[in-house]
């Protein structure tokens, strides 16, 4: 199989720079475009090797081994595939489509992307107060997503006309180029790979069969949720291009700090406050749940730190499984802003309990004696 010169096929001079090669390159591509010419093999295998060569001619490390070497130079001397002419392969060549006929497709996205494609998943981070997560509840979110474009009904056709089966690949979306001992498949270069070609574009959406805009969706977050939990909208995702699927919506669950409750699991942690004496004494107390007040029975002799489990007072877990308790921490509080009369009785309490330490405060007796036995162990 002889080829062609590449200089002679873009019709260009062998010192030629890059400016003449790509404005020559435009103009052939441009009249030996399949779009131009239909159902007529000759311009395509024209066009084809207008694409190879300027896809050798444009790039300074290919055009240079084509300079040497000549065909060979860019297509696997020495056996190997690699030498780049055409190892580039779709990438190399939709390259060139997305320069040259992004502003006729009116997309610039980028060439070789396939039109029938599923839409992106979103994610969504919604923060919830802690009592919505327990709970569950309804929220309004409104997320940024393209969605199909009314007017054409994500067609990307203009209203009354309809896409046409693209001519090129016969509505495969791929096509085989033969190089030397190897065929390649290839996204079809005039399409693009979506098999369709649209010559009319929709001017709402200018052929793109998507728009960009807002939606507003009703939410139901189960009872229970935590942070980091995941809620599927399956199909509220961005929609697809040209009849693909759409993706999903993931909101993703971010629970708020609370100024009272910590949560752990199904569980909930609160620290209680509670006076000298009822800690003394013991007593009822009032502490807060999730669904009101509840007394709390506090017995005598409490110290700091003492744990109170209020059995299903907790969460109930989204994944099921039995509702978690409330956990009260008591913190016994020291008095403060005393009368004299106050303080009065307090040193009589004091001078009543006397030196007995060890009968009225036994962590501070086995603290006394974990401290004598540690200098003892020293003197040894
Ligand atoms: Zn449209
Ligand atoms: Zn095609």
């Amino acid at each position: 199989m002889s080829k062609r010169d590449y200089y002679e096929v873009l019709g260009v001079s062998r010192d030629a720079d890059k400016k003449e090669i790509k404005k020559a390159y435009r103009s052939l591509a441009n009249k030996y475009h399949p779009d131009k010419n239909p159902d007529d093999a000759e311009s395509l295998d024209k066009f084809k090797e207008i694409g190879e060569a300027y896809e050798v001619l444009s790039d300074e490390d290919k055009r240079a081994a084509y300079d040497r070497f000549g065909h060979e130079g860019v297509n696997g001397q020495g056996g190997g595939y690699g030498g780049g002419g055409f190892g580039g392969g779709a990438g190399g060549f939709s390259d060139i489509f997305g320069d040259v006929f992004g502003d006729i497709f009116g997309g610039g996205g980028g060439g070789g992307q396939s039109r029938t494609r599923r839409g992106s998943d979103l994610r969504y981070t919604l923060e919830l107060d802690l009592e919505q997560a327990v709970w569950g509840c309804d929220e309004k979110i409104r997320i940024p997503t393209a969605v199909d474009c009314e007017k054409c009904e994500g067609s990307g056709a203009k209203p009354g006309t309809k896409p046409t089966t693209c001519p090129t690949c016969n509505g495969a979306g791929q096509v085989r180029m033969s190089q030397g001992f190897f065929s390649v498949q290839q996204t079809c270069p005039h399409c693009h790979g979506a098999g369709q070609i649209v010559s009319d574009p929709c001017d709402s959406c200018h052929g793109q069969g998507r728009k960009q805009e807002y939606k507003t969706l009703n939410v139901k977050i189960p009872a229970g949720v935590d942070t980091g939990d995941r809620i599927r909208l399956t199909g509220e995702g961005e929609a697809g291009t040209f009849g693909g699927p759409a993706g999903d919506l993931f909101v993703q669950v971010s629970v708020k700090p609370h100024a009272i409750f910590e949560r752990d699991g199904s569980n909930l942690y609160c620290e209680v406050p509670i006076s000298f004496a009822t800690a003394a004494l013991g007593g009822e107390i009032d502490v807060p749940t999730l669904d009101g007040r509840v007394r709390l029975k506090v017995t005598p002799e409490c110290q700091t730190g003492k744990l109170f489990r209020l059995r299903n007072k907790g969460v109930k877990p989204v994944r099921g499984g039995p509702v978690g308790d409330l956990i009260c921490k008591v913190m016994v509080e020291t008095p403060v802003n005393l009368t004299d009369r106050q303080k009065e009785l307090l040193e009589e309490l004091a001078e009543s309990m006397g030196e007995s330490s060890e009968q009225h405060s036994p962590k501070q007796k086995s603290w006394f004696d974990g401290v004598k036995r540690f200098f003892e162990d020293i003197k040894k």
